[in-house]
């Protein structure tokens, strides 16, 4: 515990003077279209090149930048770079930025942006902006009022780490976002927990409704990436594409013909076949609804008292009567005449 706390005062007190340094650099990790296996764009990772220490991940340093009051300066530093190594990507990839919720409380955050990308001539179009879901953000009227300026400007906004924190339904609900990126717990465990799966699934719902275009974080392997296909998911990122790498080796990524992924065996698709089977359920209830919805037939749904849960628009037209008459009467009440003739029978 003493360690764990000399080591994060060492971290902040060598921060500022890491960041005149220029220790603080830029990583890119792919964004890879699911069904086409193209490359869509990178992430920046922050990565510290500490001259001594090698293992200070950003998941240290950037709560220790957020509350020495440095998260502005390093984002500014990063984004200025990343837009001088965008440059040598094609024009259509995009540049995905980590801001950090606490930068939510600045309203200066668009104009500081939009000055860093005018002077690198980078489209606001071609940016993404993420913003994590596990910290909660304090001033939400002040948030929107940012998030919605950086929208207008033409930049796509993502809520990241969907699904680890206290507040992402509030978030999606409240603020403009774009996209929804699925925390890598859920695809970690994807083949191994039918629970992983519906959650997956049931996200791939609600992206579908409110529509959000979707990326996976964390595959690693292939049945993880052929499950997410089959659940619709659109990008994804993880290892099994690329690590996040520096500026030289994303180039040499798209200089190679962009991410490839071997083909699955045989056996692996039947497997995912099986899977997939049990990961449906909604579509399937979609589908359940459309059918109950749209039959020419009466329908309906009773319980065990033959009382009326559910009746479609058809039976309801048959009857006269509006759907909200037959919800828990028994059939008895409704049709007494029909239920006489049956107990005969
Ligand atoms: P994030 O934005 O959710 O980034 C994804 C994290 O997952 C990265 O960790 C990435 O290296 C890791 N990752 C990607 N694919 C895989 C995989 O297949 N398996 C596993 N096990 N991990 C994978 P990283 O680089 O350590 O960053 C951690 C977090 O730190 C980021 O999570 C982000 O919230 C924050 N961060 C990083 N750079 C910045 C930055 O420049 N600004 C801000 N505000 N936050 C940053
Ligand atoms: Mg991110
Ligand atoms: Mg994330």
């Amino acid at each position: 515990m003493l360690t764990s706390r000399t080591e994060g005062r060492n971290v902040a007190s060598e921060l500022a003077r890491a960041l005149d340094r220029n220790e603080i650099v830029p990583y890119y990790q792919p964004i890879v279209n699911l069904q086409t296996r193209r490359i869509e764009g990178f992430e920046l990772l922050a990565r510290w090149q500490h001259p001594i220490r090698q293992n200070i991940g950003p998941a240290e340093f950037i709560p220790a930048a957020e509350k020495l009051g440095l998260i502005g300066a390093l984002t500014e530093r990063l984004l200025r770079q990343a837009c001088i190594d965008a440059a040598n990507w094609p024009a259509h990839l995009r540049l995905s930025v980590n801001i950090s919720p606490r930068q939510l409380h600045d309203s200066r955050l668009p104009k500081q942006i939009s000055g860093i990308l005018e002077q690198a001539r980078f489209p606001f179009q071609r940016l993404t902006l993420e913003i994590t879901e596990s910290a909660v953000v304090d001033d939400i009227d002040l948030a929107r009022l940012i998030l919605g300026h950086l929208r207008s400007l033409g930049a796509h906004l993502a809520l990241d780490d969907f699904g680890t924190g206290y507040s992402g339904l509030r978030h999606l609900q409240e603020l403009p976002f774009d996209i929804l990126k699925v925390d890598a717990i859920f695809v970690r465990t994807l083949c191994t927990k039918t629970e992983s799966r519906k959650i997956v699934a049931a996200v791939m719902g609600l992206c579908q409704s409110l529509k959000l275009a979707t990326i996976a974080e964390g595959i690693e392997n292939d049945s993880q990436l052929e499950m997410l296909r089959c659940l619709g998911y659109g990008n994804g990122q993880g290892w099994l594409f690329g690590r996040p790498a520096p500026a030289a080796e994303a180039e040499a990524l798209l200089k190679n013909g962009q991410s490839v992924v071997a083909l699955n065996s045989v056996a692996q698709i039947a497997e995912q076949v099986a899977l997939q089977l049990e990961a449906m359920p909604i579509q399937c209830l979609w589908q359940l609804k459309a059918l109950y919805e749209g039959a020419p037939v009466g329908l309906a749904f009773l319980d065990r008292e033959l009382r009326y849960l559910a009746v479609n628009e058809r039976l309801a037209e048959m009857q006269g009567l509006p759907t909200a008459a037959f919800l828990g009467r028994a059939v008895a009440d409704v049709f007494p005449e029909e239920s006489k003739m049956s107990n005969r029978g």
